[in-house]
């Protein structure tokens, strides 16, 4: 879709999305229709906690935002069918993470950006921050990229 503008500052909005649970979630968030329903009936509750899934009726939402005040607008309009499509190209974290260890790199998640990286000459590196996880890695996948490893 092309950039909407905002309703209240009137300037392109930057285009986002909200993952569906955290960092390095697989799916974005979705718009169903009618409002949630909860499972009934106690054992059906246990079997399927949470709200009830209809996969067929779901729409991939785009989060744009507002460069000016950060006001947030949320569009539906792709099934979640098509935008998985799309994403077909890219390969799944299971393919990355046997590629990863094919090539002797371990990633060990101290939880949000801080990450334990071993890397396939043995040597241990930690980040803390984002920058330091963006840099670590980039400088990993450009020494992967150059052995021909991934
Ligand atoms: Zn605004």
């Amino acid at each position: 879709m092309t950039a909407p503008h905002g309703a209240t500052c009137r300037v392109e909005m930057q285009p986002g999305h909200i993952p569906e649970s955290g960092p390095f979630s697989n799916e974005a968030s979705r718009w169903y229709p009618g409002l949630p329903r909860r499972p009934q009936g106690a054992l059906r509750r246990m079997l399927t906690s949470g709200i009830e899934y209809f996969p067929d009726k779901a729409l991939e939402l785009d989060a744009w935002r507002c460069p000016t005040c950060g006001r947030v607008e949320l569009f539906a309009l792709r099934p979640v069918a098509e935008a998985r499509e799309a994403q077909a190209a890219s390969p799944s974290l299971e393919i990355v993470a046997a590629r990863l260890q094919e090539a002797g790199v371990k990633f060990t998640s101290l939880g949000g950006w801080a990450w334990r990286i071993e890397t396939p000459g043995g040597q241990l590196v930690e980040t803390t921050t984002q920058e330091d996880f963006d840099r670590v890695v980039a400088e990993l996948d450009e020494a992967l990229r150059t052995t021909g490893k991934v």
